[in-house]
């Protein structure tokens, strides 16, 4: 862009219209904004448009009404002054509508995704293969990797990252009846862990709670805990849409899990970076993907080596965050939750999400949705942005992603 000093040097009360491309939150990003400012606020608007990659269509002074459609570069005066936060003190005239983009997960085809292949009234009978402890010594808890062979149905049962399947426990409830289905969100990929491309795995905490002075044990997921290697087992689905990856290779992935939760970032990562995986998937993630994973004890972290080795190859592409609420403190001397590493990371987080590309995904406990709403709240306020507004406009664009039980 050239420059020409001649006609704004000065602090001289003129207005300027700014159009802009690229720049502010999800739908904003699409269409073109102007903005009018004073002279004095010019600059640190450029800066903030700079910083947040967004592509200036046209600088005018006096306030001269420009058409977006405008592309040759304007002729503008930069003043050299202090910058300082435009904030809300930039009034934006008009968005002036461009044609619409699709969002970034139109790519994903939904209606290709498998659903309900098998349901409650015949399921598919698949037989254990493995079902091993992912806990370290001294772990809180049960937590079990549970593999099954899908082979021989008709129609095969398959899925994709992002996806759940129901478990029917053997035997029936306090009535007599036969158990209700629970759903587990799949661990493996689309693949499988041995990438045959006939199996499912699982991440099942076994649920323990105490209830009049009784310790009282989940009924499906201590079934599932406890099986052994050939056991038949009752499977539904696949279902669910809600946590489906993007196609596109250059996503940005923000992944927070608390505990079993883990299961459908590990199906991303498992994509993203095993070497195995890219070269059979022929999907070659080139985006940055960023796992907040939270946790009661170091033993209780899951699939951890696999996580540290994808961030030793993939540097560039996937950062590790984890949050260990019973070792480690947040700013205030609490417990180190995940919500406390989100605040910690609120500029860097909010920035990704400027960009269309990002989409973030929460899976695990229920009661962790307060926690990252009210740490989002305050991310966003602190880049004066209203969470309330922007959470629903993600949603809208399919880049937030949430599954909690
Ligand atoms: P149940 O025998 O059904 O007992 C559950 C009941 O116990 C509750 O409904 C409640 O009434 C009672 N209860 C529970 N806690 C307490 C308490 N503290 N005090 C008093 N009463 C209590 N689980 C996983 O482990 N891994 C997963 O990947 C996973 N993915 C899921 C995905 C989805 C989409 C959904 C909806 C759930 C998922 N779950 C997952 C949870 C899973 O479906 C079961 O709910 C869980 O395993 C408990 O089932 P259960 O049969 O063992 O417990």
């Amino acid at each position: 862009m050239r420059v020409s000093t001649d006609k704004a040097s000065g602090s001289d009360g003129r207005l300027f219209t700014v159009v802009v491309e690229g720049y502010g939150v999800g739908k904003q990003r699409r269409a073109a904004r102007t903005f009018t400012v004073s002279y004095d606020r010019l600059q640190s608007l450029m800066q903030s448009i700079a910083r947040n990659g967004g592509r200036i269509r046209l600088v005018s002074a006096d306030s001269v009404a420009p058409s977006a459609e405008a592309t040759t570069p304007a002729e503008v005066a930069v003043p050299h002054q202090a910058a300082s936060d435009h904030g809300a003190e930039v009034s934006e005239v008009q968005p002036t509508p461009t044609p619409a983009k699709p969002p970034a997960a139109a790519a994903v085809s939904h209606a290709a995704v498998p659903v309900n292949l098998y349901k409650p009234k015949e399921p598919f009978l698949g037989t254990v293969l493995d079902n091993y402890s992912l806990l370290a010594e001294g772990a809180i808890g049960r937590v079990n990797h549970i593999t099954f062979d899908l082979a021989g149905g008709d129609p095969q049962l398959h899925y994709v990252e992002g996806q759940s399947i129901g478990i029917i426990p053997d035997g029936t409830d306090a009535a007599g009846k036969p158990h209700k289905l629970r759903l587990y969100s799949i661990a493996s990929t689309r693949h499988g862990d041995d990438l045959a491309d006939h199996t499912v795995s699982l991440c099942v905490r076994q649920l323990e709670y105490e209830k009049d002075g009784e310790t009282i044990h989940g009924v499906c997921s201590t079934f599932l805990c406890d099986i052994q290697p050939g056991a038949k087992v009752k499977i539904t689905g696949p279902v669910g849409k809600e946590m489906l990856l993007p196609d596109d290779e250059e996503a940005n992935v923000i992944m927070l899990a608390t505990g079993t939760g883990i299961a459908p970032m590990r199906t991303y990562l498992r994509r993203m970076f095993e070497p195995a995986e890219r070269e059979k998937n022929g999907w070659h993630f080139r985006g940055k993907a960023w796992l907040f994973m939270g946790v009661p004890k170091t033993a209780n972290l899951l699939y951890d080596e696999d996580f540290h080795r994808y961030e030793a190859e993939y540097p560039d592409n996937f950062r590790y965050t984890k949050a260990i609420s019973r070792e480690e403190q947040n700013s205030k001397g609490g417990r180190m939750y995940i919500q406390d590493r989100v605040l910690e990371h609120a500029d860097e987080i909010f920035a990704m999400i400027e960009n269309a590309k990002t989409h973030v995904y929460m899976c695990g406990l229920r009661g962790m949705e307060p926690g990252i709403d009210e740490a989002m709240t305050a991310a966003a306020a602190a880049k004066g942005l209203d969470w309330s507004q922007l959470r629903p406009q993600l949603k809208k664009e399919e880049r937030w992603h949430v599954e909690t039980y």
